[in-house]
């Protein structure tokens, strides 16, 4: 146990990285997968669940925590950690990215974002200031800084401009979080998909200098090639002794791709969610088990996998309780995608700390290559 936030690089097989963040809460091996629990719950599952997939870290949603139940409740009530039952380390976003794509009657200013709740249309201001505040009264292990994060396509005008005012809101989160021994506040690099433009951020970030830095802007509707692309030379801007987290990635070839290119931490809602609609991620790719096929096959969704799902049931209950929308069809698969997810994160991790990631990445396309068992 530290009772400082640390990074140490363990081994590298070309861009790609594998190490460990120390915190007070224990350590993220990395590349790590961080499940999501927006409303302070991985939908689904109990915490004890989540851990036994593999997670070592939680992320949560400022956005939703604090409209409900509100950051002062869960302060007074001992804080993220105690309040959901989950004693290892949590990472809060900012935020911001929320409020563009959730809440209304926004107003961006240079001091912030004022907007209405989704919940009940009550007026709200989140800004670099309140941001810190608010993950601070969470009791966030790592804290991301306020940004704004433009929907793409936009255009390069409106991409600088935003990626200017996101390194000065960089700067009051770093005024504001102040010194707190023991978490880490992470910088978010902006500049969509412009190469200089991504400099830039990295310079102004490092300039100020974080724990950690995020890349953020990605994921949000440019595609997997131009994401890739921008992903080749946007980790290399960033200090290589501090860890990268590229926002909201994805599926597990955007995963794969990412950690190709030298990032440590991912997190996305895509396992826990696809779980809840009747989809499961497997080494063969994505097998929907609402489909006809599945009705009458005793076989286990993947027979090497040793989650519940797949050691206890067959894909035929599958789909009956995804068919009858029984609460355990959600419970079944959120928990074999999320190990399937970590399986994944292990995997990439051996592979770079022996140096065989180029041959690993090539068996992970093969087995999704071949696509699903063949139906009976
Ligand atoms: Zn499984």
């Amino acid at each position: 146990m530290t009772d400082r936030f640390s990074f140490a690089l363990h081994a590298t097989d070309g861009a790609a990285r594998t190490g460990l963040i120390s915190t007070p809460r224990g350590g993220i091996r990395t590349p790590a997968f961080m499940p999501v629990g927006t409303a302070a719950t991985v939908k689904a599952m109990l915490p004890g669940s989540v851990r036994q997939t593999g997670a070592d870290i939680l992320l949560g949603n400022t956005y939703h925590l604090m409209l409900r139940p509100g950051a002062e409740r869960v302060a007074r009530l001992g804080g993220l950690h105690r309040f959901m039952n989950w004693d290892r380390p949590i990472l809060t976003d900012s935020g911001g990215f929320q409020v563009m794509s959730l809440a209304s009657l926004r107003k961006l200013t240079e001091e912030g974002v004022t907007f209405a709740s989704h919940i009940d249309g009550s007026k709200h201001m989140l800004s670099p200031e309140t941001s810190m505040e608010i993950q601070r009264l969470l009791g966030s292990d790592i804290v991301m800084a306020f940004d704004e994060c433009p929907a793409l396509p936009a255009d390069r005008a409106r991409i600088e401009e935003s990626m200017r005012l996101s390194m000065r809101w960089a700067q009051r989160s770093r005024d504001a979080f102040g010194d707190r021994p023991g978490h880490a506040l992470f910088g978010i690099q902006q500049g969509g998909l412009e190469p200089d433009l991504r400099e830039e951020s990295a310079e102004a970030l490092t300039g100020i200098g974080f724990d950690g830095y995020a890349i953020g802007g990605l994921a949000v509707g440019e595609g997997q090639e131009a994401m890739f692309a921008c992903l080749d030379h946007a980790p290399g801007a960033l200090p290589v002794d501090k860890p990268r987290y590229l926002m909201g990635v994805g599926k597990p070839d955007d995963i794969v791709g990412a950690v190709k290119r030298g990032v440590d931490m991912m997190d996305c809602v895509l396992p826990s969610r696809s779980g809840r609609t009747g989809q499961a991620w497997t080494r063969r790719g994505q097998v929907n088990l609402r489909n006809a096929r599945h009705a009458d096959d005793p076989r286990p969704l993947d027979a090497a996998c040793t989650c519940p799902a797949c050691t206890g049931y067959s894909r035929a209950y599958l789909h009956h309780v995804v068919r009858a929308g029984e609460m355990i069809a959600g419970m079944l698969l959120t928990w074999h995608n999320l190990h399937y997810y970590q399986e994944l994160m292990g995997g990439m991790r051996d592979a770079i700390a022996a140096g065989r990631f180029a041959a690993w990445e090539a068996g992970f396309h093969a087995a999704r290559a071949e696509g699903d068992i063949e139906r009976l």
